[in-house]
């Protein structure tokens, strides 16, 4: 068994490393550590959670160790797709570098140019940016790339999907071709592999386990479910989260529940604070201080439910959740093992739900094809209480629980939360709309990713009825013509 005493690692490191109270390496940091201390090339291969971002990080420190940083001329950069996973970067350096001096800057949207002009005046060891953000600086002539000795490409998978591959490249080559590069992906699709060949120079493979797919600790089900009009679909899945929610009764101490566009993070969060749950929503749309003290709530326990977008959640380290709810399936599979993964982390058991409706059907294939088991269906539990939510309109959401002694409370709000439901217009996907998750189109090249379309299918079905609309439309046809 390796120690982290036999990588080689500094002495000031070590104790750091020591105090975080890591007793041995992870797989991934005994594979990367030793060929990036040599001055190696790196190809991760590893998912969050697998303790990647130390397998980079205690490297770069180590080697930066000697030699002192020039005015805006960063000795290193980790680039990262969101800027909650660069700020996770950069909180891993406060820690690890705690008994060194070096400096870092992290440069990503939501925080003023002059504050990070300022950072970087002064000179860095580390800059820890998103991409836009960095090229940003770049061009407004603030920054050289010139003196970068390490760059570190962070979930270039998820870049991949965000549309930053163009972005990517084009910081590879403002950088010194001497440079050594240290490259993570969780998965490595074509066009990551076709990167790696360009811009990695004989790299040392380190390839982990994918943790979620194999974690054992996490039980996972999924509720197919069918609303009982197509209009009436959102508002029935919310009641239907909300009885699930209520099932788990005290084994739920928190859950992060994900949607797949943001102007539904949005409507699941309000409706569920209106029925009283303690809920806040993430998304890349809100802003930064904003998205931290939302997170910094969920972490120290003050806040128990999470509403997220794949984007805003991805990579978060939070150790402690007990249950993930896919308020819809997410379109692309991997997100699926990314989101489950949120939950039953370090050795902790954990409960991942879905609520799948027919036109997701696909998607769920897919996913299970992905993760090579069937995942196990669980009863509606509004079935099982004679909930089932085939109602009258009025009575599609329950009432909110706190509106049962204040009634005129319920009815100016909650009708605002469905009629914005139905006012929001087609959604753009959570990929493509904030400010650093926009691919730069106009820096060239391919924009979005060939393998899947750069995010998620939208929801519109354009010319195409799908027959379970056709069929309860003609049920309710039949339905009127009975009565
Ligand atoms: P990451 O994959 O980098 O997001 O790391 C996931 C979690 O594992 C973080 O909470 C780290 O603090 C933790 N971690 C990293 N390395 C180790 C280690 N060697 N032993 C125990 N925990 C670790």
């Amino acid at each position: 068994m390796t120690k982290f005493t036999d990588l080689n690692l500094d002495k000031k490191v070590l104790k750091a490393v020591e105090e975080a109270g890591y007793e041995e390496p992870t797989p991934i940091q005994a594979g990367a550590i030793p060929p990036a201390l040599e001055g190696r090339d790196v190809l991760g291969i590893a998912q969050t959670g697998t303790g990647k971002t130390a397998s980079f990080t205690l490297p770069m420190i180590t080697l930066l160790g000697r030699g002192r940083a020039r005015a805006r001329m960063p000795r290193s950069l980790v680039l990262a797709p969101t800027r909650e996973l660069a700020a996770q970067v950069a909180e891993n350096f406060d820690t690890y570098t705690k008994y060194t001096k070096l400096t870092k800057a992290l440069l990503i949207g939501g925080v003023s140019f002059k504050e990070q002009d300022a950072l970087i005046d002064r000179g860095v060891d580390v800059l820890i940016a998103t991409p836009g953000r960095l090229l940003d600086h770049f061009e407004r002539g603030k920054l050289l790339l010139t003196g970068v000795q390490v760059m570190v490409v962070d979930e270039a998978d998820r870049m991949l999907d965000m549309g930053f591959i163009p972005d990517i490249e084009r910081i590879f080559s403002l950088t010194p071709f001497t440079r050594q590069t240290l490259f993570f992906s969780a998965t490595m699709a074509p066009e990551i592999e076709r990167i790696t060949n360009t811009f990695l120079s004989n790299p040392a493979k380190v390839e982990v386990a994918r943790a979620a797919t194999t974690n054992k600790n996490i039980t996972q089900g999924v509720v197919m479910f069918k609303a009982s009009r197509k209009d009436r679909e959102g508002s029935e899945k919310r009641k239907l989260l909300r009885a699930l929610i209520d099932s788990e009764g005290e084994m739920l101490t928190n859950a992060i529940i994900f949607c797949n566009r943001k102007s539904d993070v949005d409507i699941t969060a309000k409706s569920l604070k209106k029925y009283g749950y303690d809920a806040a929503a993430i998304h890349g749309d809100l802003d930064q201080s904003h998205r931290m003290k939302t997170l910094d709530g969920f972490r120290d326990g003050s806040l128990k439910l999470l509403v997220a977008s794949d984007v805003a959640a991805r990579g978060l380290d939070i150790p402690n959740v007990s249950h993930v709810f896919n308020f819809d399936v997410p379109s692309h599979a991997e997100d699926y093992v990314h989101r489950i993964g949120r939950t039953g982390r370090a050795g902790r058991t954990g409960t991942a739900m879905m609520i799948c409706v027919p036109r997701d059907e696909k998607n769920m294939d897919d996913i299970e094809r992905l993760v090579e088991h069937a995942i196990p269906r669980l009863d509606n539990p509004m079935v099982a209480t004679k909930e089932a939510p085939e109602a009258s309109e009025e009575k599609t959401e329950e009432k909110p629980k706190r509106s049962r002694s204040r009634s005129r409370a319920k009815k100016s709000e909650e009708p605002k939360v469905e009629a914005e439901a139905e006012k929001a217009p087609a959604p753009a996907p959570e990929e493509t709309s904030s400010e650093e998750q926009k691919p730069r189109r106009s820096r060239g090249g391919r924009g979005r990713n060939r393998d899947g379309g750069g995010g998620p299918t939208p929801m519109g079905m354009g010319d195409h009825m799908p027959t379970f609309i056709a069929k309860s439309f003609e049920e309710r046809l039949a339905d009127d013509a009975a009565a």
